[in-house]
């Protein structure tokens, strides 16, 4: 954390800096770089800002916006979520717009006019927008306190991202030589980095890398038995009024699953790119504008949606990569508070996944490998925090604490016998059986079927008695997930060795499994721990909140955060003066909602 924000050459800014992030934000401590990258923007430099998600890159351009002399111009792909930044910078009294081409002629001439007379501290346009010649003139005609240029991924056709337009902004931005310009993105490989200095910056860019650790998110993926059971048991006991996503492989398990939480009580909506416009601006403005929904959704949604408090993510099928899994999880808990990124998993997932690596992936080695990568992360017994930042090129020392196996270090045993035991009888079978029917072979089962096929007479018959039928599907499962064996290709259900199950048979290598666990039980204690949710005043805080959102036509978290709320409980302020002491509650909010609060607060009992 930055607390140095004086340093003896530039007091000033500085000491400006930090006084709006109190007065007009109301927070009291920059975020990790942020002084520095504010900083440096304001004495005029190139910047390229990487931070997690949540990290508070807004800030570090909109301050600067407020230093600086002139109007900040912000590129950012997102419609939507402009929109929401102006609403919470307007309840913040900071002067920002939008411009785009969904307004009517006379709105669009308002906000040209106010960026005219300098009335506007921060205009926010989408590229598209900004690369249109009456855009440039206008630009041309007034004084640009800097460019900062949002989800600056999007420039890089390495990533999924990408988009043309992003390509020629520095034909506008070099137009300001003079102008400072901030590039900012949560998506940070070396070379969409490179790609960002060599189209939007230019090589005196200065660089500045925030941690992507997430120390607010606690990490668990267990064993599913019953996925919705499982989900339904985890929202219940640990979030049950909150918000959060429940990320689906399907879209028809998105609509399937949506009705049937709702069906057991929960509010849930799907949301799924077959939905139609309509219908997909419609569930997303209510997981924005409401409390407590969930989302079950495919991987459509959640780029831009910026909403703080989404208290945790569910994953009921695998995520592609480990990147995608930290960047679906990264929505979680924008607000720095305790939250969930959860997962279930088994078998089939596994048998799934390698199915796609099979042939359709045979030509392309990048995807199988991480793929291969994430399924090695499932699977893994210790610390799960180093091998997620070692994506951002970050060293962790491991024991987070905050993660599955550190919160209940998974205990692990040498399964190498009992792996050649599996892959030899796979073998005598003939590599053409699913799972149960192996284990039934190694377990000895008399049924018809195997004495039909002759099982009973191959030397594997029987030589497994020793472990009963969970601990089979977790060795076979593990072998799966670290590529011993593989499905068939024809997708019967089989199973087959590869390649590398050879130096396991002779012996070369062993197998350590971790003892699995199931998810439920695995619940130390709810991520949200500092008010409870039946607290009468924090339900009051949270009514009146709702109340006064609806009235403005804004998403409640723009009024005041959670944490926000929280802070007020836990500190009772007794007047107007102690209440904007508190964490979110600046100059312009303190005016506006102070009196309210109080009242709030004091008719509430006890
Ligand atoms: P992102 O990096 O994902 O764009 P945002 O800029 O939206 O993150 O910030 C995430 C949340 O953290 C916002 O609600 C913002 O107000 C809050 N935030 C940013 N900086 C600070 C800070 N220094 N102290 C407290 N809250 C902050
Ligand atoms: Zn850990």
């Amino acid at each position: 954390m930055s607390t140095q924000f004086s340093t003896p050459d530039q007091p000033d800014t500085r000491t400006s800096a930090r006084s709006h992030l109190h007065q007009v934000f109301g927070y009291a401590e920059f975020r990790g770089r942020q002084a520095d990258i504010i900083d440096s923007v304001v004495q005029g430099a190139s910047v390229l800002a990487l931070m997690p998600t949540g990290g508070g890159k807004s800030l570090c351009y909109q301050i600067p916006a407020l230093i600086r002399e002139g109007t900040a111009i912000v590129i950012s792909p997102l419609i939507a979520l402009m929109r929401d930044q102006v609403d919470a910078l307007a309840q913040n009294g900071v002067r920002a717009a939008v411009l785009n081409s969904s307004q009517s002629a006379e709105e669009q001439q308002a906000v040209e006019a106010s960026l005219r007379n300098g009335g506007l501290d921060l205009l926010y346009v989408a590229p598209e927008r900004l690369l249109q010649t009456k855009t440039r003139h206008l630009l041309e005609q007034v004084n640009i306190a800097l460019f900062a240029i949002d989800e600056a991924h999007c420039v890089s056709q390495w990533g999924h991202d990408f988009r043309p337009e992003y390509l020629n902004i520095h034909q506008v931005t070099t137009r300001h030589p003079e102008v400072p310009c901030i590039a900012l993105t949560a998506t940070a490989d070396k070379q969409t980095r490179q790609d960002i200095i060599k189209h939007l910056l230019g090589e005196s860019a200065q660089v500045f890398i925030d941690s992507f650790d997430r120390p607010n998110i606690r990490y668990r993926i267990g064993q599913k038995t019953n996925a919705k059971e499982q989900l339904l048991r985890f929202i219940q006991l640990e979030h049950p009024d909150d918000a959060g996503i429940v990320y689906c492989g399907s879209r028809k398990k998105t609509e399937t699953l949506a009705e049937w939480l709702c069906g057991k009580g929960l509010n849930a909506l799907p949301y799924h790119a077959g939905l139609s416009p309509e219908e997909r601006q419609t569930h997303q403005d209510q997981f924005i504008h409401e409390e407590g929904l969930i989302m079950c959704a495919t991987i459509a949604f959640g780029m831009g949606i910026d909403k703080p408090n989404v208290r945790f993510v569910a994953h009921l099928d695998v995520p592609k990569s480990i990147e995608a899994y930290y960047q679906e999880t990264g929505r979680a808990g924008r607000d720095g508070l305790p939250s969930d990124a959860w997962m279930v998993y088994g078998l089939n997932d596994i048998i799934q996944v390698r199915r796609l690596l099979g042939p359709t992936l045979a030509s392309n080695p990048l995807e199988r490998q991480r793929l291969e990568a994430m399924l090695a992360f499932l699977e893994h017994a210790e610390c799960r925090r180093p091998v997620l930042l070692g994506y951002f090129n970050e060293d962790h020392p491991g024991q987070c604490g905050g993660c599955d196996n550190c919160l209940s270090p998974p205990k692990t045993w040498d399964a190498t016998e009992a792996a050649q035991k599996a892959l030899s009888c796979i073998f005598r079978t003939g590599q053409r059986y699913g799972a149960t029917h192996i284990i039934d072979v190694l377990q000895g089962r008399l049924s018809d079927r195997i004495t039909r096929l002759g099982h009973d007479q191959l030397s594997t018959f029987g030589i497994g008695r020793e472990l009963n039928k969970h601990t089979w599907f977790s060795v076979l499962r593990q072998l799966l997930a670290k590529g011993y064996i593989e499905p068939d290709p024809e997708g019967h259900g089989g199973l087959q060795l590869s390649e590398q199950s050879r130096a396991l048979l002779r012996g070369e290598e062993s197998l350590f499994c971790r003892v699995d666990a199931l998810a439920s039980a695995q619940s130390p204690k709810p991520a949200q721990s500092t008010t409870e949710n039946s607290d009468p005043l924090w339900q009051a805080l949270k009514a009146w909140r709702l109340e006064m959102a609806h009235e403005l036509g804004v998403p409640p978290y723009v009024i005041f955060h959670d944490r926000t709320l929280q802070a007020i409980i836990e500190a009772r302020p007794d007047d107007l003066e102690e209440l904007g002491q508190i964490h979110g509650v600046g100059r312009h909010k303190l005016e506006r909602y102070g009196e309210a609060v109080l009242e709030v607060m004091w008719s509430t009992p006890r």
